[in-house]
């Protein structure tokens, strides 16, 4: 359970502990004064933050990261993106929470101004990238383009903050993001209604969370694909009726298999496999819609005939818009999947390094590495 709040107004110190990004591979912990939360705005307590592949990539290559317009390195960046934590201040003109609030937060504040944003897209906000250096213009994305959560406390736009569910642990909230993205790329297929069919391919975490939250929509049956025995049996935990090791039996064939010929409503490809969209065309049905959730590094050949052929729709998702983070938060305060059997380590602030450690080598079946900023540990 979290301590008790002070709701009146939290005592917050003026400096605080973070890790910044000095070169690839080189995170340094420092001290940096606490930032002010101006209009529209809020200071979040992080209290957990958990390790996302994106934040590896951030590590060693500095993009998708950026910072001024380039790359993120030596610039007194904090990275971190999948962090929950508790409202410490409000900035000006905030009245929609208060101090002591639990929240979990989203990546992206789009700009509120462009098209895309008025549509609900936000996370395809057109002005992306324009506001470097100027975060009261345009869009941000926290431990992207602007500080994230490696750190004691962070500036969070009011429009990114969701309620903690009662209840819920602060390293299972950190997952509620993750369970987001998997329902925006459910809502981008078309919204699904219960008995359609689903294949899954990729048991990462949003592999994992796209069979949870489609189970928990009435998705039937829903056949997740992977290479490890472990991450499948996980993936049956949550919800999966079939789970198919690609080592041990082609996908296609198994799909097939399994709906007797006919093929499947919709894949969430969240592998990035060099071959991943060919096989979702030979999953799904005519008509069917494939979500990629998850891309190849190079250009890779695509069977272009057989897509247009068979009217399949294809769709690309950039992180989690149109609110799906609120429903996949409505979910998991129903108890609908139990997310936090994806929550495997738990490390302190000052471990991060060794919590990238046990993430990038998946080091005890590692999957869902947590850290633990503020508050006690739940295990
Ligand atoms: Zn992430
Ligand atoms: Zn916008």
């Amino acid at each position: 359970m979290n301590a008790p709040i002070q709701k009146k107004g939290m005592s917050v110190p003026k400096t605080m502990k973070a890790w910044v990004l000095d070169g690839p591979e080189r995170l340094r912990l420092t001290e940096k004064p606490v930032p002010e939360p101006g209009p529209a705005e809020v200071l979040v307590r992080v209290d957990a933050v958990a390790i996302c592949g994106t934040d590896v990539e951030i590590l060693t290559k500095g993009l998708p990261a950026m910072i001024g317009g380039g790359l993120p390195f030596n610039k007194n960046f904090t990275p971190g993106h999948e962090y929950m934590g508790t409202v410490a201040r409000l900035g000006a003109g905030v009245d929609e929470w208060r101090v002591g609030d639990r929240v979990a937060v989203e990546v992206h504040a789009g700009c509120g101004r462009c098209e895309r944003c008025r549509m609900g897209m936000y996370t395809s906000c057109l002005n992306y990238g324009l506001n470097y250096g100027e975060s009261s213009k345009g869009h941000r994305a926290n431990g992207f383009t602007t500080d994230g959560g490696f750190a004691e406390y962070a500036v969070n736009q009011v429009n990114t903050l969701i309620h903690v569910p009662e209840g819920m642990s602060d390293e299972e909230a950190t997952l509620i993001v993750t369970a987001g993205t998997a329902t925006y790329g459910l809502d981008v297929l078309g919204g699904l209604i219960a008995g359609e069919s689903l294949v899954v391919t990729g048991p990462g975490p949003i592999g994992l969370m796209s069979v949870a939250v489609a189970k928990a929509l009435g998705a039937q049956p829903v056949i997740l694909t992977g290479t490890r025995d472990a991450r499948l049996s996980l993936g049956k935990r949550l919800g999966a009726d079939y789970v198919v090791n690609i080592r041990k039996e082609d996908p296609v064939e198994a799909v097939r298999r399994i709906t007797g010929g006919k093929g499947v409503h919709y894949v969430m490809e969240c592998s990035g496999a060099d071959n991943a969209l060919n096989e979702a065309l030979d999953m799904v049905n005519r008509g069917g819609r494939i979500c990629l959730a998850a891309f190849p590094g190079e250009r890779v050949p695509v069977d272009l005939a057989k897509l247009v052929r068979n009217n399949i729709y294809v769709y690309g998702i950039r992180g989690e818009g149109k609110s799906a983070v609120h429903r996949a938060a409505a979910l998991m305060a129903q108890k609908r999947f139990e997310a936090k059997l994806m929550h495997t380590h738990t490390f302190g602030l000052e471990d991060l390094p060794t919590a990238f450690k046990y993430f990038r080598e998946r080091i005890e079946d590692a999957i869902k590495v947590v850290v633990k900023v503020h508050g006690p540990k739940n295990p």
